[in-house]
């Protein structure tokens, strides 16, 4: 009977324990996926999530507002008397429209 009772409390100490690291655990698996998010669009370049294909947000752009041709993201235009903005992009390849998560 003793015994029984001795490996119940220390079932419950292990999960006890285990409780805390399991949330770490998890925050830390998290990490990579954030960290890559933020590392493609600080790159100028996300992937298709369609067909694949790298897709890029920076280069020569034309803003489709005021015409203003600039060399930069394809998601914000520099003229700052226009200010438009976008937060999707289309795919060159499958010509799927791409929505950013912005911050
Ligand atoms: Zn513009
Ligand atoms: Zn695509």
């Amino acid at each position: 009977m003793g015994t029984e009772r001795r490996n119940d409390d220390v079932l419950g100490c292990v999960l006890a324990a285990l409780g805390t690291p399991f949330l770490v655990l998890e925050w830390l698996l998290s990490l990579p996926r954030r960290r890559r998010r933020n590392r493609l669009l600080a790159g100028g370049k996300i992937r298709c999530p369609h067909c694949l294909a790298t897709v890029y947000i920076e280069g020569r752009a034309v803003c489709p507002a005021c015409a203003t041709t600039s060399w930069g993201s394809y998601l914000s235009c520099p003229n700052p008397q226009c200010d438009w903005q976008t937060n999707a992009v289309d795919c060159p390849t499958c010509k799927a429209t791409i929505f950013l998560e912005t911050t």
